[in-house]
């Protein structure tokens, strides 16, 4: 803007310099010939006084200053101040002489052959018919404009400078109220009145454009906020592969992650799966994959995007469905364990019972038979007991309400039920440490300290001991189990806790075992929030104890066993 005012300025200038110019040349020259004319003039009335008066003798005595030429009304020149008037051409066609001969004076202009001057002719009409013509010559136009050249290219520098600064200087106070137009601030004065409405429409405009921008930045921070804290990542890409948009579990997904620039899914730098799901869904399709990550499970749906009938991108979503696909795993596993746990006894059952049918049994074995019977179902009952609890454990299904158990005095209940048992084998049973009441499921307890009692004197040596301790200590409730048992084997030692995991298959099975204990064991800890540690050491013996935390004991009382 400062230089469109400028450069308008100056042209301003410019051409007014030019047209003065132009107009006092004008003026001038006018003024010049009008003199010249008038002079001639009057020098012409004078020496037509003067033939008038003397004859044509006059005009030899006196020395003109300028140029003074008789015609006779035939043409002929008969007198002429500078030439020889014998040698000299007929002037009738001369245009003075005709005016003057027609009109009684004439006058006219001719520019010389330099043309650097003009001449300039004057006639006049005697009373005798004669025609007396007097001639002056004058600077031309263009040598006038040559003299005048320099001091008006002074001139013209002079104006053009000066009008120069001032059109800066008006350019520059032009400009300023605007360039100082502060929009954003309401309340500023605009010192141009022209300039109100527009500065008002900016000021609603930003005032718009603002309130649009926090709009978008306050949806786009609740769509950050939505989709970083998903754990399921989501990945958009246009048809080209390069990623629009996605999250962190997105990125991490796909291994996307410090693509820089490029961010496009390339087979180079993404997993395959996910590059061919991607093309899928780019020519269509709807695809679904199932993969690896670092020892996760990834699921990746891949779907098209679809607008005005044309896929212009994919939405990739990405799930991890470990802990779906462990469970659907346990699942199989557990049903594969419970048909072959449960069809073993069935099948014993079933045969002894045929041969029972068919009378191949001799009457004194058939007591034998019959113990046999009984024991597989007994085994098949506690099984399924077992598997029940089991599941009440698993479905977190409602079960009586918590009360104030004394593991010290449950404990002692159930090693006096194991007794007999431990007896048969010589197993010294011990309680020690003190009376310690925690909050908890009195059955599920029971359940707990019996497993462990139970599998310590199951697993145990003949004429070894178990013994159980509880004690508060460090805050926490802890009830230990541990015995001068076979101990567990280090390779299985990760395992056996495992549902239908045994150490021993043959010998879990001859002590009535369902390779369940251990599982109802860690379920129930963790249904009292409690913590499972467990040593052993094969050969020595084991060390199972349940560490209750400190919101679950209610009362202690000291008595040593
Ligand atoms: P089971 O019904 O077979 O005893 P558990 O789940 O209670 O099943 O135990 C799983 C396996 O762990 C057992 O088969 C046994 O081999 C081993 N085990 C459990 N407790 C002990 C222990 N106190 N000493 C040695 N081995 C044990």
């Amino acid at each position: 803007m400062t230089l469109r005012i400028f450069r308008n300025t100056l042209l301003v200038g410019a051409v007014a310099i030019l047209a003065c110019s132009i107009l006092f040349l004008g003026v001038m020259y006018y003024n010049v010939e009008r003199m010249a004319f008038y002079r001639l003039q009057t020098e012409a009335e004078h020496m037509a006084a003067g033939i008038s008066a003397y004859g044509d003798g006059y005009l030899q005595k006196i020395s003109p200053a300028s140029r003074v030429t008789l015609v006779a009304a035939d043409g002929t020149v008969i007198f002429d101040s500078v030439a020889d008037a014998s040698k000299m051409d007929s002037h009738l066609w001369r245009e003075e002489v005709r005016e003057a001969l027609e009109q009684g004076s004439g006058q006219s202009i001719r520019l010389s052959n330099t043309l650097l001057e003009n001449t300039f002719y004057y006639s006049i009409l005697l009373d005798d018919g004669r025609v007396l013509r007097v001639a002056a010559t004058q600077d031309s136009v263009i040598s006038m404009s040559a003299a005048a050249a320099l001091p008006l290219l002074a001139a013209v520098f002079l104006v053009l400078t000066l009008s120069g600064v001032l059109a800066s200087r008006l350019a520059r106070d032009i400009t300023k109220p605007i360039y100082d137009l502060a929009v954003e601030k309401s309340d500023t004065a605009v010192e141009y009145p022209e300039l109100r409405p527009l500065v008002d429409s900016l000021r609603e405009q930003k005032r718009t454009i603002r309130a649009q921008m926090d709009e978008l930045s306050r949806r786009q921070r609740e769509f950050a906020a939505i989709t970083e804290n998903m754990s399921e990542g989501f990945i958009l890409v246009d048809n080209k592969r390069a990623i629009l948009s996605g999250n962190r579990s997105g990125m991490d997904a796909i291994s996307a992650r410090g693509l820089g620039d490029e961010k496009t899914i390339s087979r180079v730098r993404c997993r395959a799966e996910i590059c061919d799901a991607v093309d899928r869904a780019l020519a269509g399709e709807r695809e679904e994959v199932l993969f690896d990550a670092g020892g996760r499970t990834i699921q990746a749906i891949a779907s098209p995007v679809v607008s005005n009938g044309q896929v212009t991108g994919a939405v990739l979503l990405a799930m991890d469905v470990t802990e779906r696909e462990q469970r659907e795993a346990l699942r199989r596993e557990f049903t594969a364990n419970v048909s072959h746990e449960l069809k073993t006894p069935l099948t014993s059952i079933s045969g002894f019972a045929e041969l029972l049918k068919e009378g191949f049994v001799p009457p004194e074995k058939v007591r034998e038979f019959a113990t046999d019977i009984y024991t597989e179902s007994r085994r098949l009952i506690n099984l399924i007991d077992d598997m029940l609890k089991l599941s009440r454990l698993d479905e977190n299904a409602p079960v009586p309400e918590r009360e104030p158990v004394d593991l010290f005095e449950l404990s002692d209940e159930i090693l006096e039920n194991l007794r007999p048992a431990a007896e048969k084998r010589s197993i010294h049973l011990h309680l020690t440490g003190e009376h310690v009441k925690v909050m908890g499921v009195w059955s599920i307890l029971n359940e707990i300290i019996y497993n462990l009692c139970d599998n310590a004197i199951k697993y145990n040596k003949d004429g070894g001991s178990v013994t159980v301790h509880v004690e508060h200590a460090g805050g926490e409730a802890r009830l230990s189990v541990s015995d001068t048992g076979i101990g567990i084997p280090y390779s299985s030692q990760r395992r056996v806790f495992e549902r239908f995991y045994r150490v021993e298959k043959s010998h879990s099975r001859g002590v009535g075992g369902t390779g369940l204990g251990l599982s109802i064991v860690k379920h129930g800890a963790q249904y009292h929030g409690a913590r499972l540690e467990f040593e052993s050491e094969p050969g020595q013996g084991s060390k199972f104890t349940i560490v209750f935390p400190s919101e679950c004991i209610v009362e202690t009382t000291n008595e040593e066993g």
